[in-house]
């Protein structure tokens, strides 16, 4: 059992300290200690293995797609015993995102690959919110325009602070709630260059369009 977290987690099994159990409120939480190797003091260069206390960072980890597990991180926190500066230990769950685990990402991507499920259903099963879902799902995944349907849903969601666009759009089947197309931007001339390359026969298919309140998708529309 341990031996898959560790596993799962990317981890070497000499670099773990301890793995323990807890069962709370119908969730399996593990609790990981990494073995203590020091750090050598980013302040005045002083080797310190000298723990300060531990910080419990949930990895939100979807080991067990099926189960509702929980995997805490206890970080190490240094302290200098020369200047007082106090640092994290090294650890090797940092990826794209902070919170998320290699495992995690991997999860998303399997389970958006079956085009029965929404973003919303991946995002239960992995205990993500649905802009975490998408925003994986796009760093990851060029997905091929599927054909307009008859009647279609533009949506919108919020992208990222950092994006040069902040809002992206979907399209979307109204009648099933599948994902057509993501389209990175949501500005008129985009979109309009976007419907273009759409053969016109495809888009005379449209009968119903279904909007949020916003001038560009209506005349888009
Ligand atoms: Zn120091």
């Amino acid at each position: 059992m341990y031996d898959d977290i560790i596993h799962s987690l990317n981890l070497k099994a000499e670099n773990v300290k301890s793995i323990s159990h807890a069962f709370k409120n119908n969730t399996h939480f593990y609790f990981i200690k990494l073995v203590s190797r020091g750090v050598f003091c980013p302040d005045c260069g002083q080797y310190t293995k000298k723990v300060h206390e531990y910080k419990n960072i949930s990895l939100n980890h979807s080991i067990f797609i099926t189960e509702n597990a929980s995997v805490i991180y206890k970080a190490r926190r240094y302290i200098c015993p020369h200047c007082s500066r106090t640092t994290f230990e090294n650890n090797p769950f940092k990826s794209h995102h902070p919170r998320l685990t290699l495992k995690t990402v991997q999860n998303v991507l399997i389970l958006s690959k079956d085009y029965n499920q929404t973003f919303s259903m991946v995002a239960k099963k992995t205990n993500l919110s649905v802009t975490e879902v998408i925003t994986i799902f796009d760093e990851h995944v060029q997905i091929e325009r599927k054909k307009l349907s008859e009647a279609i849903c533009i949506d919108e969601f919020f992208f990222s602070r950092y994006a040069k666009n902040k809002y992206a759009c979907m399209l979307i089947n109204f009648k099933n709630g599948l994902v057509l197309d993501i389209l990175p931007s949501r500005h008129k001339a985009d979109l309009r260059s976007y419907f273009r390359m759409i053969p016109l026969e495809e888009r005379m298919n449209v009968k119903y369009i279904s909007i949020v309140l916003y001038d560009n998708y209506r005349d888009i529309a």
